[in-house]
């Protein structure tokens, strides 16, 4: 499988360059966020509880987003890989889901992370917020929340990543298509070696 984590504050890209990902290398793509709305947009008790910490820009506890997490894996086995986005969001999340990827036999390949400035995600989420009917995206104090709830829970997961030398930066303000290029160069260089199994299948196959 080619597991790849990406990374970055709220409003840095990471769901518009997981759409093109998802499209170029048919991951399955895994928002923590989206499945969160969607339990939200259904009205469980989970989503009743997550509403009211989201709406106000904190993280919900790690429990909650590790589980959606564990049962997605368990759902999509025969999936050629994953994307990430929106998880890991702490340390605890993070060593869960090396922990939760090695049951399944495989493991992160990189996290790729997309830096932006406070300003401009200040910028870009009240614009998304005019459509995305978000009332995270609305409020300049919610959105000013979520970056420093970012700065002090999130930012050191990429410690995390860097520790095991699977951490990469890029600069998330520019050309769409240009950043798409340069995650696309590094999911390249990150592709995990043809299991055993895998390359025994393939050569019955031949
Ligand atoms: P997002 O769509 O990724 O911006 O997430 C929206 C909100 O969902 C966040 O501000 C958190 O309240 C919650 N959330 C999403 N992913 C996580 C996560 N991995 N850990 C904790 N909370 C999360």
């Amino acid at each position: 499988m080619h597991n790849i984590v990406l990374f970055g504050p709220p409003g840095a890209g990471k769901g518009t360059q997981s759409q093109k990902l998802i499209a170029k290398y048919h991951l399955v793509h895994l928002s923590t966020g989206d499945l969160l709305r969607a339990q939200i947009a259904e009205g469980t008790d989970l989503g009743l509880q997550a509403k009211k910490l989201m709406d106000e820009g904190f993280l919900v506890p790690d429990a909650v987003v590790i589980g959606m997490i564990g049962s997605a894996l368990e759902k999509n086995k025969q999936a050629a890989g994953f994307i990430f986005d929106g998880f890991p969001r702490t340390v605890a999340q993070a060593e869960s889901l090396d922990r939760l990827l090695a049951e399944h036999n495989t493991s992160v390949a990189c996290m790729v992370a997309l830096e932006v400035g406070e300003q401009e995600l200040v910028k870009r989420l009240l614009e998304r917020g005019k459509t995305s009917g978000r009332p995270d995206d609305q409020d300049e104090a919610k959105i000013s929340r979520r970056v420093q709830v970012y700065n002090t829970e999130t930012a050191q997961v990429a410690g995390y990543y860097a520790s095991q030398q699977k951490f990469y930066s890029l600069n998330g303000i520019g050309e769409i298509e240009s950043i798409f290029a340069q995650i696309s160069d590094l999911i390249d260089q990150h592709k995990p070696a043809e299991t055993a199994a895998a390359a025994a299948t393939r050569e019955v196959k031949a």
